[in-house]
């Protein structure tokens, strides 16, 4: 697999009970020597272990890479750990890298596989996000977290026997992350009306199916049956697919993903352990939820009434009307057993205030946030 383009397309895609078997004979067949198996602790026992005894078994040869965790107890994507894999990665023998984990574990090697222009393959150990697919990597750099350009995986090997033990913890935040679609969907469709931002309605539907099939069963969801779990994960696969087709992340980030992201921001200033990305996304959808619908059901603004509210408010609320109101998604939050307030999640009230007021400045995006804020 030497010499082959950094622009590697998904050839492969595997969502099953033992999909960890496939992907060693998937690597055998594509003819790999040398691979490198990136985990950390956990996910090397959650799935690392039993993938690195099939490559063996295959006659494939690993070099086993486990991340380190950071001063915090968590793997983080920094400098030390894109180091740490850099390290491991022969330019002239290695075939591939496997990324067997969380996120995380994705955007270490994500992006060492785009920077050596080796070919990437996922196993995922929870449904927990919907980047595993992602061309961009949010890394932490002397302390800030940006994203930048990564590739994407040639194959996903999604076992259904490792994901149903998934934490519950996570599977809600993969969950979270697939509800604070329905207001970056809203968020989407109000800044191409009213900044003519791009749009794209086959994108939209792909997405909003995802979510509803997740919302239909949140309760199989909550209870990580066999069923619930292969839901949620192509959901999740298929909310990032959407994003690549657009090539922009509008179909999935709206105020939610800003507030979720000015939270990250101060709590890695604080030095505080991070919080999961889904949890932070859901409660915050909740939370953006009660202020759209305060301003365009009941005349309640930060500020004033915006512009661009008064002009188009039969279509926002009609739009809006489509949300869940802020009861209804705590509600569903619960029932996929995870945190549905920013109490449980720790979030400070001034925090919470400074990042209602700001976190729209995070991105450049025309959200309603950003509107309620600039009246
Ligand atoms: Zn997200």
């Amino acid at each position: 697999m030497n010499n082959v383009p950094v622009e590697y397309a998904l050839d492969q895609m595997v969502l099953e009970k033992g999909a960890i078997k496939q992907a060693a004979a998937y690597l055998k067949e594509k003819g790999c020597q040398n691979v490198i198996l990136t985990a950390d602790g956990n996910t090397y026992e959650a799935a690392g272990k039993e993938l690195e005894r099939e490559l063996k078994a295959a006659g494939v040869g690993i070099r086993l890479c486990l991340i380190e965790p950071g001063p915090s107890g968590d793997v983080v994507a920094d400098e030390p750990s894109l180091l740490q894999l850099l390290l491991e990665v022969n330019p002239e023998t290695t075939d591939a890298v496997i990324a067997a984990g969380s996120g995380t574990i994705h955007d270490i090697v994500r992006f060492v596989c785009y920077k050596t222009g080796k070919p990437f393959v996922s196993v995922p150990t929870a449904p927990s996000v919907d980047g595993f697919t992602s061309k961009g990597a949010p890394l932490i750099v002397r302390g800030v977290k940006k994203t930048f350009p990564a590739t994407g995986p040639v194959a996903i090997f999604a076992d259904l026997d490792v994901l149903t033990k998934a934490p519950q913890q996570l599977v809600a935040a993969g969950f979270g992350d697939m509800l604070g679609k329905y207001t970056s969907l809203f968020d989407w469709k109000f800044s191409h009306l009213t900044a003519a931002e791009p749009y794209d309605q086959e994108v939209a539907d792909m997405t909003e199916k995802a979510l509803n099939a997740c919302v239909e069963h949140v309760d199989e969801i909550g209870n990580r049956t066999e069923e619930g779990i292969r839901i949620l994960m192509t959901s999740l696969i298929e909310s990032g697919i959407a994003m690549l087709k657009f090539g922009q992340s509008h179909p999935a980030s709206g105020a939610e993903h800003h507030l979720s992201h000015f939270w990250e921001m101060e709590y890695l200033r604080r030095g505080s352990r991070a919080l999961l990305h889904g949890a932070k996304v859901g409660v915050a959808c909740a939370e953006i939820s009660r202020l759209y619908h305060n301003a365009a059901f009941r005349g309640v603004y930060p500020r004033q009434e915006p512009d661009m509210l008064r002009k188009h408010g039969a279509q926002v609320r009609e739009w809006l009307g489509a949300v869940p109101a802020e009861a209804e998604i705590r509600s569903l939050l619960q029932r996929a057993g995870g945190p549905s307030s920013l109490q449980e999640l720790g979030i400070d009230d001034g925090l919470f205030a400074e990042s209602l007021r700001e976190a729209h400045l995070l991105r450049d995006r025309h959200t309603l946030l950003r509107a309620l804020n600039e009246a």
